[in-house]
């Protein structure tokens, strides 16, 4: 996709996002903060549950917000407000890039994993995974 090649700034705090990774995720250093390729979300999410494995595209319903939108890292356009098991977070339907602040990945494996020791481990999994170099 196009935003692979652009600069990627941070929708949270306009830093630039690390793009060192070969990975489909790009970490803000400055907020702790991360976009991911919601092809990638849909596959780390499938390997943390199991039964949340699909074959369709990521759904992630719209949610109602006062707060002005987050503006999205590759294409500058505003992102949509949505949500995934009940987290609130920014989605760019155009580059199919998810946003989530730094508390909201935890907060989305809080949401899906109902086991407090398997939580402990995928946050620590999971962070290794969007966030290493
Ligand atoms: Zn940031
Ligand atoms: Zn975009």
């Amino acid at each position: 996709m196009t935003y692979r090649d652009q600069l990627l700034s941070c929708p949270r705090c306009a830093k630039p996002l690390d793009r060192r990774a070969q990975r489909e995720s790009w970490p803000c250093p400055a907020c702790g903060g991360v976009a991911v390729d919601s092809e990638e979300l849909s596959r780390l999410l499938a390997r943390v549950v199991p039964s949340l494995a699909t074959a369709d595209k990521l759904v992630t319903p719209a949610r109602t917000t006062t707060d002005r939108a987050l503006i999205c890292a590759a294409c500058g356009q505003p992102m949509r407000a949505v949500e995934l098991h009940g987290v609130a977070l920014d989605r760019c339907y155009r580059d199919e890039l998810i946003w989530f602040d730094a508390a909201e990945l935890d907060e989305l494996l809080d949401a899906v994993i109902e086991d407090a020791e398997a939580r402990r481990s995928w946050h620590q999994k999971l962070r290794d995974l969007l966030f290493a170099n």
